[in-house]
């Protein structure tokens, strides 16, 4: 196991990196428990990194519950990006509200009008984007490294996580008593929107209940790319 102590002093550095050399620069938050590591380390620090999160208007009260605990604990209001409700509107009428179950298309159309194009808002004007994606969570992130350039949004990507194990995530969290999704306690060690998450049991694949219906190499969001194409998310056995 990686010393926690060392991955600490080496997240803290960059973060530090990106708010002086690379302002603006926001940070990505999903909510989760690797989201809170890098939340309580910019709110601590005072860094001007501002936080926001993708608020898809399909989430678990437990993670919107999140936002709660952030201001109580830090006083501070995560900016949230919310989709176009006319972009809704018309897809819920055209096709139905769960429209994403019936082909990769659909769900991928619906993350489009959900996720991406609120994303597309929230970064523009900066610098640098922040995220916390790590190595660990998917073979196909064998290459993700702390700094990138994200060619499709123009800007240079942080995953200040890189590096990160799963159980560094948590001895972090509890050594800094820091808040978390109810979520992760009940069987989801990874979380999206409500009707595309499910619960997973002891062993299996850490990622295999998001979109559980489709084939693992569909098991995209479109809010990840590399040199202009998707980085598919396909885990490793846990
Ligand atoms: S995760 Fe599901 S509900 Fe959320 S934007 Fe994607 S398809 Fe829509």
């Amino acid at each position: 196991m990686s010393d926690l102590s060392t991955l600490v002093t080496a997240t803290l550095q960059t973060l530090a990196r990106i708010a002086a050399d690379f302002s603006p620069a926001v940070f990505a938050s999903s909510l989760a428990a690797e989201d809170m590591v890098l939340t309580d380390m910019i709110l601590k620090a005072k860094l001007p990194i501002g936080i926001f999160s993708l608020e898809t208007g399909r989430l678990h009260q437990e993670t919107l519950a999140v936002l709660g605990k952030i201001k109580q604990r830090y006083g501070h209001d995560v900016t949230l990006y919310r989709p176009q409700p006319e972009a809704v509107a018309q897809y819920v009428e055209q096709n139905g509200l769960n429209a994403f179950y019936n082909s990769v298309e659909m769900r991928r159309e619906c993350c489009r009008i959900r996720k991406v194009e609120p994303l597309g808002r929230a970064l523009a004007g900066n610098k640098a984007w922040v995220t916390g994606q790590r190595r660990a969570q998917s073979t196909t992130r064998a290459e993700l490294h702390v700094q990138e350039e994200d060619t499709a949004h123009a800007m240079t990507k942080f995953n200040p996580l890189a590096d990160w194990s799963e159980e560094d995530v948590w001895a972090y969290i509890r050594a800094n008593d820091v808040p978390y999704n109810a979520l992760h306690d009940q069987g989801y060690p990874s979380i999206g929107c409500e009707p595309c998450t499910r619960a997973v049991q002891p062993g299996e694949d850490v990622r295999a209940g998001r979109w559980w219906w489709e084939n693992p190499d569909s098991k995209e969001c479109g809010l990840h790319m590399v040199d202009g194409k998707l980085i598919r998310i396909k885990s490793v056995a846990a």
